[in-house]
């Protein structure tokens, strides 16, 4: 009985602990519909094409047991018009177990299909781009948009004619037509490239171009340039290279061309008390006297000449041997000359340079305006001082005034009295100023009172310099 009584006992015990795994195991199994997506979850649709949902499935699915064969019923809720452009949204709905399961996917219909552009051609059709090209003819059609011929552009290229058109939805053809050129649409390459820098000097020498079309015909020879650069003043300029055919289409390059200042020395303030002695207008027939004066006083001053005197011209070899510093005045002298405009006053500028080079074997990097920096003399061109002060320093010259008088110009024809002129403007300077003194060679009473100036200067603890281009320049407020 006993033994029996245990029998069922173990039969109970057995069956309880295999309830107990089954429970465990559908626990972890965890089975609950599972949905399979044919295609993307994000589908792209073409607009105007008939749209097929490619459709889902589901299946009970298990961690343990994994997916049975039997598909659930799947509804399918929301639709598709592939008609009309839009983000679409499908949703799939299963039931299980008192509880729903969905699953989406979006569909987005769009235009994506470009235009298509037809071109036509007309038999033997030979053209020169020079001629300007006849429209042979084209038709532009969209699935979507239907004929869009009316809103195709064209436009000349090296390669040839490119057509475009886009649709509503923004999708763009291009096509290539390459007529029957025998001279094709040229490009126009600039040696040297399309930026230049260059520094402020008396000329500016374009490094030239080349026009060539892709089947090697050269026409250079029909560029025109517009444009110009003013070679001492500093700024950018705009040069433009063109090709413009009968029908008014140019091809076009531009080039821009900036000047550049030259580097100009800093101004040194000399520490001991100085005088330079400048002489304008010479040389003329006192000039050698004046170089004996300071050769026998050791002294070197500035002369800033002129070609007034050819026969005195030598005279600046001297000078310029014995130590002096030669500077440019002016060629002719002639104030409505040099200042009728920037191009009169540098080709006079030239001319003396050439004087001087010849005389010495180099340009001078110094100058003096005839009349000064502040002359009126010159205001039938307005601003040309300002202007012709800015170019000559980024042409890298130092122009120099001056701060003492010397009264030789009209005020007095007496030695003595340039003499006392010359010795109350220096005492009259302000402290530590450096003096400038301003006389003429070409005068003899001026020249004359050269001695008595230098005798006073080294009595009284001066130094004499020539000028060079750190002096201290003694400009003068511009007027013009
Ligand atoms: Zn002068």
């Amino acid at each position: 009985m006993g033994l029996k009584y245990g029998k069922q006992n173990t039969v109970i015990s057995l069956l309880c602990g295999l309830m107990l795994v089954l429970a465990l195991l559908v626990a972890i199994d965890a089975r609950h519909p599972h949905f399979y997506m044919t295609g993307e979850q994000v589908m792209e649709a073409e607009q105007g094409q008939p749209f097929e949902d490619p459709g889902v499935y589901a299946v009970m699915s298990g961690r343990i047991f994994g997916d049975s064969s039997r598909r659930l019923p799947v509804e399918v809720s929301g639709s598709v018009n592939p008609d009309v452009p839009g983000d679409y949204v499908l949703r799939y709905r299963t039931h299980f177990f008192f509880r729903d399961y969905t699953c989406t996917r979006t569909v987005e219909v769009r235009d994506r299909t470009a235009p298509v552009i037809v071109l036509y051609q007309r038999d033997g059709y030979q053209v020169s781009w020079l001629d300007g090209y006849m429209e042979e003819g084209y038709r532009a059609e969209d699935n979507i948009d239907g004929d869009l011929t009316a809103q195709v552009r064209s436009e000349e290229t090296a390669d040839g004619i490119v057509y475009t058109v886009s649709d509503r939805a923004g999708n763009t053809t291009a096509v290539l037509r390459q007529p029957n050129y025998t001279i094709a649409r040229p490009e126009i390459y600039l040696t040297g490239g399309d930026e230049l820098y260059v520094k402020a000097g008396f000329q500016f020498g374009d490094p030239g171009y080349l026009a060539i079309d892709r089947l090697g015909n050269d026409m250079t020879a029909w560029v025109q340039c517009e444009g110009k650069v003013i070679p001492y003043r500093v700024g950018t300029y705009e040069l433009s290279y063109s090709i413009t055919n009968a029908q008014g289409q140019t091809v076009r390059a531009v080039r821009t061309v900036t000047v550049e200042p030259q580097q100009i020395a800093g101004t040194i303030e000399p520490e001991e008390k100085t005088i330079y002695l400048t002489f304008d207008d010479g040389p003329g027939p006192y000039t050698e006297q004046l170089l004996k004066v300071l050769d026998r006083n050791d002294v070197k001053a500035t002369f800033f000449v002129t070609a007034a005197e050819p026969r005195y011209l030598p005279v600046i070899a001297k000078a310029y041997r014995a130590g002096h510093k030669i500077g440019v005045h002016s060629y002719g002298h002639d104030y409505d000359r040099i200042y009728a405009s920037e191009e009169a006053f540098f080709e006079d500028f030239l001319k003396i340079q050439d004087i001087i080079l010849q005389q010495t074997g180099s340009y001078t990097d110094i100058l003096r305006f005839p009349g000064g920096s502040s002359n009126t003399i010159s205001s039938v061109s307005p601003d040309i001082m300002t202007l012709l002060t800015d170019e000559v320093r980024s042409l890298g010259y130092q122009y120099f005034d001056w701060d003492v008088l010397s009264g030789d110009a009209g005020e007095t024809s007496h030695t003595s009295e340039v003499v006392r002129n010359v010795i109350e403007g220096i005492e009259g300077l302000p402290e530590g100023e450096a003096a400038i003194v301003l006389q003429h060679d070409n005068r003899r009473f001026s020249v004359d009172a050269v001695e008595k100036i230098i005798q006073w200067g080294k009595e009284n603890g001066y130094t004499f310099r020539s000028l060079d281009c750190t002096s201290p320049p003694a400009h003068f407020n511009l007027a013009n």
